[in-house]
């Protein structure tokens, strides 16, 4: 679970992602009274500033992502206060409703927060939400400037925030470790500019390339590439089929959310048991089906859709707060096949992640992928990863 504090402690000097950093920033309180060590503004080069900017912004990705699966609707956020080259405040966003980043670092930093440079993965907010403006937090603890990794693509939010910080006369820098910064918020950029969850698309091939309708040993464990996705993403989505049959996904990472449930029941009879959830979990699952259908247990949500296409689920979706979601595919002649038909031409889904098998397979019925689009198409920025053992690919749409 998440600590109210979401600071981490003991401060470990934070590495940066490539190259070294040019000068190693302590991570060491500042002494009352002052006798900073570290570098001094005024005698840092241009070049040695910018370094230190794509250091500290890559040290808030690493703090904010310490929420991933408990933030939606709302981004993951990291904050770091630095004065004299040395960190004084650490802060993330550690769950819709509790207060921003900002205001976990300025809070960390106290008194020492006037004059320090504020780094931030995404513009700080200008609005009253849940929680008062992040701009008026960092402008009343007088930091001296805000270096922004990326503005937040929220209209509510867009630019103002950085807007206002200029108009209080402090120094904003903004579009440092971008690329990263954007992956991080990848769906929350998603569903902000489309009105739809980001959907990814996961299934399991073996070696000769047949589709295999389970995951690998150990991928459900703690530390296993679908533990970590059930953590990641807000809402799995799986077929009724898979529900009848199979035990629901669980995430074993320490202090995970579980992910919502969802359901698809295409042609289903009117009666529904998935045995796998009890009255305690059942709200943790929704059903979208085309024909009323009972569900059991009871308090399972159903929801009967005039139209049962991918595109209007990940709307719904998106409405529900959920920015990503999970397509588990795990059976190649049910329902999601025809939902995924053409996922590539109307652009419903971001993201695949291909598990590989170990296993040469032999299969007696049908056992291609062949849906997506009219036409092949490569994937983009495309990785693999090993994870637990597992070999998995990845790539954009
Ligand atoms: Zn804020």
């Amino acid at each position: 679970m998440l600590s109210s504090s979401p600071i981490s402690r003991p401060r470990l000097a934070p590495r940066p992602a490539s190259a070294p950093a040019p000068t190693s920033p302590s991570r060491a309180r500042l002494a009352v009274g002052g006798g900073a060590r570290g570098l001094v503004a005024g005698v840092r080069c241009q070049a040695q500033a910018g370094d230190m900017d794509a250091h500290y912004i890559r040290r808030c990705v690493e703090l904010a992502r310490k929420a991933a699966g408990h933030t939606s609707p709302n981004p993951m956020v990291g904050c770091v206060l630095v004065r004299d080259g040395q960190v004084i405040g650490e802060g993330f966003h550690p769950k819709a409703g509790q207060p921003h980043a900002e205001v976990f670092a300025l809070r960390d930093a106290g008194d020492s927060a006037e004059n320090a440079t504020a780094y931030v993965s995404l513009e700080p907010c200008n609005h009253y939400g849940r929680t008062p403006p992040c701009t008026e937090a960092l402008i009343k603890a007088k930091v001296r400037e805000v270096v922004v990794g990326m503005t937040d693509p929220n209209p509510i939010v867009a630019s103002k925030g950085i807007e206002k910080l200029r108009n209080a006369g402090i120094d904003v820098r903004v579009g440092v470790e971008e690329a990263l910064c954007l992956r991080l918020n990848e769906a929350y950029i998603h569903r902000m500019l489309t009105g739809r969850a980001f959907a990814t698309l996961r299934t399991t091939l073996s070696m000769n390339g047949i589709f295999i309708n389970q995951i690998g040993s150990g991928a459900d464990q703690p530390g296993g590439y679908y533990s970590q996705l059930a953590k990641e993403y807000d809402g799995v989505i799986i077929s009724s089929e898979m529900a009848k049959t199979t035990t629901l996904p669980v995430s074993q990472e320490a202090g995970a959310k579980q992910p919502l449930y969802i359901i698809i029941a295409q042609g289903e009879s009117s009666k529904l048991h998935i045995p796998s959830l009890d009255e305690e979990t059942a709200a943790n699952a929704i059903v979208l089906s085309d024909s009323p259908v009972t569900v059991e247990p009871a308090g399972v949500g159903v929801s009967v859709l005039d139209q049962m296409n991918l595109d209007s689920i990940l709307q719904l979706l998106a409405d529900r707060g959920l920015c990503s979601v999970l397509v588990d595919f795990r059976d190649v002649g049910g329902c999601l096949a025809s939902l995924l038909n053409r996922f590539q031409e109307d652009k419903l889904v971001q993201k695949v992640v291909v598990e590989l098998s170990p296993v040469w397979m032999v299969s007696p019925g049908p056992n291609n992928l062949a849906f997506g689009g009219s036409e092949s198409f490569p994937l983009k920025n495309v990785e693999r990863r090993e994870v637990n053992g597992t070999l998995l690919l990845e790539g954009y749409l």
